[in-house]
């Protein structure tokens, strides 16, 4: 089947050059979409076409679909790439790109939306045999002695989530049974507001986690593999810093079987192109949280170790190829980490756009640096922080942290504050030289270092 003439990139950033990048090495046109906040950037130059889509605002521009449709048929492009964030895991965005005609480069619109609803995704993974959280069959009733009874028989401290949550927001940890009914009907209040949902369900709080992920890749004719797992549990609320893959001191056999079971349950709700099954990981059990079904910001560190290009396969299965490889055709070789570069203080975490003045990135042995940004770039004002991402490789854990140091080492950006220095104290710390730290060590880490 032969491969899109041309592609459209609904996204901005690292993620929109990442794409043009992988479109340009398999002989396919891009387009793309920006802000009249973007227009001057180099990627958007570098596209073979660009349409303005609209003003700086998200909601007018890079979520704003008819926009993005139109700007599609103006420039015969057959299929859009959605990235990650904006409108890459919207429903309705997938459903009216295929409406219109185009091929959208992702999952059905359907499974979109059973992965967005968490309370839908967490019964369809369960019945597909992936492992969960113990917690309430579905979403909890509006009866208080049942949600009461609920919390006794899961044992506390119990978690409420909102079934259309997401980002971290809508979760609150109750660890009394006086505290539970007001934690779930404020819960419910705010789910209703922020995500127009009212829905929430309960969960056993974990108490010292990692975060551990499956990175999936199906084709359109029923064939699933898995390409090993990510650690992603250097977070800062709710937001990965720090990604590495494999996960420090996990088992071949752990993987194996958590892996396999992933793929079975993608094969059995007809999941297709690229996808990652998130999990909480504790005392060697895994616990599914959810299901992204876009690439994420962390493909790279998996790209590295499998030599697997996760986009050219995104993009070649949305054309209707199948997978050019089977399970015992994918091997995991050596050891990668990625360190999110974002334009903010490296300590008080606020928000650094503007000017970049000086842009020096490292380089040598097993560096990669995927970045949009260069001398003389303005970081707007108007998105989200992250201005690149800085991924070492080598062929053991020891060798790639090395090599990130020194590549962190190497790193000039003035103009702007950058997180940089943070990444700097992180490869240097005992307990993540270690390995397996888990969600909560890096705020730890901040505030003793406070
Ligand atoms: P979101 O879509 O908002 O990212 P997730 O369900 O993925 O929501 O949860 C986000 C984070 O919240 C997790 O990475 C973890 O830190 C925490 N969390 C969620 N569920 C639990 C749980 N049952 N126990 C402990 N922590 C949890």
């Amino acid at each position: 089947m032969a491969l899109f003439e041309k592609v459209l990139i609904a996204n901005r950033g690292e993620i929109a050059l990442r794409i043009q990048r992988a479109c340009r090495e398999m002989g396919i046109k891009t387009v793309v979409v920006h802000s009249t906040a973007d227009t001057e950037a180099k990627y958007v130059k570098l596209a073979d076409e660009s349409v303005c889509i609209g003003p700086p605002p998200s909601r007018e521009s890079y979520l704003n679909i008819p926009a993005i449709i139109a700007a599609a048929e103006v420039s015969d492009a057959e299929a859009i790439h959605p990235g990650y964030g904006f409108l890459s895991e919207n429903a309705d965005f997938a459903e009216r790109v295929e409406q219109s005609g185009f091929q959208f480069i992702g999952p059905t619109a359907d499974v979109i939306r059973m992965m967005g609803d968490k309370v839908a995704a967490k019964k369809a993974m369960l019945a597909a045999g992936v492992p969960c959280v113990p917690g309430s069959e579905g979403a909890l009733p509006d009866d208080p002695k049942e949600i009461v009874r609920t919390a006794r028989a899961v044992g506390y401290p119990v978690i409420i989530k909102a079934a259309g949550g997401g980002g971290g927001r809508g979760m609150r940890v109750v660890h009394t049974e006086a505290a539970l009914i007001n934690a779930v009907n404020t819960t419910r209040a705010e789910a209703a507001a922020a995500f127009n949902n009212p829905e929430v369900y309960m969960e056993k709080f974990l108490e010292n986690p990692r975060h551990i992920e499956i990175q999936i890749l199906a084709d359109h004719h029923g064939n699933v593999v898995h390409l090993g797992e990510r650690d992603c549990s250097m977070q800062r609320r709710h937001q990965k810093v720090i990604e590495e893959a494999p996960a420090p001191g996990l088992s071949l056999k752990l993987r194996d079987k958590i892996g396999q079971r992933c793929a079975d349950a993608c094969k059995k709700i007809g999941y297709r192109g690229a996808g990652t099954i998130e999990f909480l990981f504790e005392n060697d059990e895994f616990y599914f949280i959810e299901m992204n079904t876009r690439v994420q910001v962390e493909h790279p560190v998996t790209e590295l170790v499998t030599g697997i290009d996760i986009v050219q396969e995104q993009i070649r299965v949305a054309s209707g190829q199948r997978l050019r490889f089977r399970q015992k055709d994918v091997v995991l070789k050596g050891h990668a980490i990625e360190c999110r570069v974002n334009a903010e203080d490296p300590f008080k975490f606020t928000p650094s756009p503007g000017r970049i003045q000086t842009w020096h990135m490292p380089g040598g042995p097993g560096i990669r640096v995927d970045s949009h940004a260069y001398a003389n770039y303005v970081v707007p004002p108007h998105y989200d922080s992250m201005i690149g991402k800085i991924i070492s490789y080598g062929d053991t854990r020891e060798q790639a942290i090395a090599r990130m140091g020194i590549a962190l080492s190497e790193v000039v950006v003035e103009g702007i504050s950058t997180n940089v220095p943070l990444h700097r104290r992180i490869m240097r710390d005992t307990h993540f030289e270690e390995g397996g730290t888990s969600i909560h060590y890096l705020e730890h880490m901040l505030a003793s270092d406070a």
